[in-house]
């Protein structure tokens, strides 16, 4: 299925991808990033937290050693050629501490696939292999003081000199990850002042200087500075791509890395699960465990839930993302082509794990510290930090004001483009056939006034974003049938209630908004309807019974 069809019509299950169907080869991969984070990285914690940044380099270049820089890079090009499947999977195994799990999710994609996507063979021959070994960190230089969400709007200009050898940059990038120790910084910059693209800028570049680093709420091991650029001078084929073509590189690095920054949020949200899990069944209140209450196991019943929704979600995108970048010859003159359409095609797919896997981190590690107490509030547990850490995730790489209006804008442009029919119901989901049909009528309501309407905009493309998650864990029940694994549907089940029951509240408020006649707004209530004899409160307690007994997600 192309990308955004799944709303149309239904899914087998055959065509998914599962994280059930992992090669051997990606979980020793999987192994090394744990091995990795368990022995290298965790016994620094505290050092990390304190803003140790030469060790933050340091740890960079040991998993450059091990391979876990460049696995995703070409073979050509020094890296080992691995697929997006294997790539979610380390991005999951190096998520527990996130501060490095973000200086290496900025290295290995951000700042490596605007190269590798769109640079010429020389450029990416010349950096590549640099990046891949991790001789080299990489920096993504796009946001600037004034220009966040509205990255188009960025100031920092490129001219070319006057001999045609050299561009030479002006201005101010900000927040720029991995800064004190990157050779190597993709920046993007305006040819004239108006045409946006994209360059390579060496450190030590005359010109090219540092501000401090930015006192964080969390993420308190990387280095986050502003990049200053007064004339710098770099060589004229450090251009990546075409003059006025830079946001092809920015925005397909960009869904890339929403997508992996949430297969990471699943190996973050594992362990919140785990940590909850041991502690519930430690701590006693009243002579009785905390895991032995109901609203303790409401909790972890509905995080195991969400989670096996949104893992279900990542590894299909992940097989869908493999089906079309299978086959690019990275050296090949029609590379960049290749991998712009193989980049973009599930857009709308990456926006919709971005907004679900950021928003359940975050209410996953809430809870974390409300399962812990006052215990949860200090530095004596784990999830104090989490918590911290993964809020950057509803902000960074697009925030989620900006990626939610992606997924309907998406739909609906490439419906224009005759990409999408999305006037067919053909499917037999309710939350799909709601989220069409609001969809719809909003377009019919407020025509091209639609895009003030963000509210309600929003509220579509949650519903339509549950329908993905509830379909791919449904599918992957559907797979895990007949297997010790097989009481996954517990959480499908309960993921479907959940999801019915938000939609419920979120279709209201369109179905108000549009002024929708009663038949219209009886409809689309009836696709939403759960199903009344399903005991939720059953379903989370056995949920979280597995939970505790095993202390830790039972699925993965
Ligand atoms: C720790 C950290 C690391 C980072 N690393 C990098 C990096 O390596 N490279 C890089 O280039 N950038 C990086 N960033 C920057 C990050 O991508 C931006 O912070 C983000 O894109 C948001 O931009 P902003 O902060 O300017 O917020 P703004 O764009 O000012 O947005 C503020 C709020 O307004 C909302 N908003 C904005 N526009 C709209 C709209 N049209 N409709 C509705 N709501 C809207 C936003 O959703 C947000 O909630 C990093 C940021 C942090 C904090």
């Amino acid at each position: 299925m192309l990308g955004g069809e799944f709303l149309q019509r239904d899914e087998s299950a055959n065509a998914i991808f599962t994280p059930e169907g992992l090669s051997s080869e990606a979980r020793l991969m999987g192994r090394t990033a744990e091995e990795f984070l368990k022995k290298a990285v965790l016994p620094h914690v505290e050092r990390i937290e304190a803003h140790d940044i030469e060790l933050m380099a340091e740890l960079m270049h040991q998993a450059g050693d091990l391979g876990l820089l460049g696995a995703e890079v070409p073979v050509a090009y020094g890296g080992f050629g691995i697929d997006n499947c294997t790539g979610a999977l380390i991005a999951e195994k190096l998520n527990w501490q996130q501060s490095f799990a973000l200086s290496h999710e900025a290295h290995t994609v951000i700042a490596t696939l605007p190269l590798q996507y769109f640079g010429s063979h020389a450029l990416k021959a010349k950096y590549l292999p640099k990046l891949a070994s991790g001789e080299w960190i990489g920096s993504f230089g796009l946001s600037e003081a004034g220009s966040g969400s509205d990255a188009l709007g960025a100031q920092t200009r490129a001219e070319l000199s006057p001999d045609g050898q050299h561009w030479v940059l002006n201005g101010g990038k900000m927040w720029i990850t991995n800064t004190a120790f990157a050779q190597l910084f993709t920046v993007f910059a305006k040819v004239d002042g108006e045409k946006f693209s994209c360059f390579m800028v060496e450190a030590g570049t005359p010109g090219l200087s540092y501000g401090k680093e930015e006192h964080k709420l969390g993420m308190k091991g990387t280095s986050t500075r502003r990049l200053i650029l007064e004339n710098v001078q770099i060589p004229v084929e450090n251009l990546v791509g075409e003059v006025g073509k830079g946001h092809y590189a920015a925005f397909c690095a960009l869904n890339m890395g929403r997508f992996k920054l949430e297969a990471g949020a699943v190996g973050g949200i594992k362990e919140t699960l785990a940590v909850c899990a041991t502690y519930a069944n430690q701590r006693k209140q009243f002579n009785r465990t905390l895991g032995s209450f109901g609203m303790i196991q409401a909790k972890l019943g509905s995080i195991c839930a969400r989670l096996f929704a949104l893992e279900s979600a990542v590894y299909r995108l992940a097989g869908a993302l493999d089906s079309v970048f299978e086959g690019i010859d990275p050296t090949a003159d029609d590379a960049p082509q290749r991998y712009h359409h193989a980049a973009e095609e599930y857009a709308i797919e990456c926006s919709i794990v971005k907004v679900v896997g950021s928003e359940l981190y975050s209410w996953a590690t809430d809870e974390a510290i409300q399962i812990h107490g006052g215990y949860g509030y200090t530095e004596e547990f784990p999830v104090a930090r989490a918590w911290r850490d993964q809020r950057l995730l509803r902000i960074g790489e697009g925030a989620n004001e900006i990626v939610r209006p992606i997924i309907v804008n998406t739909l609906l442009r490439r419906a224009k483009q005759g990409r999408l029919d999305l006037s067919a119901q053909l499917s037999t989901c309710g939350l799909k056939r709601a989220g069409l049909q609001l969809l719809q009528l909003l377009v019919e309501t407020f025509g091209a006034a639609l895009a003030e309407e963000q509210e309600a905009l929003g509220a579509v493309s949650d519903i339509i974003s549950a329908a993905y998650c509830y379909e791919s864990a449904a599918l992957r029940t559907e797979k895990l049938k007949g297997t010790p694994q097989e009481n996954a549907r517990l959480c499908t089940a309960l993921y479907l209630h959940e999801s019915q029951t938000a939609a419920l509240a979120l279709a209201s408020l369109v179905l108000t908004r549009c002024h929708a006649d009663p038949a219209t707004t009886a409809s689309v209530l009836a696709e939403l309807q759960p199903d009344s004899t399903t005991d939720t409160i059953a379903l989370r307690r056995l949920l979280a019974g597995t939970v505790l007994n095993g202390e830790r997600y039972p699925f993965g």
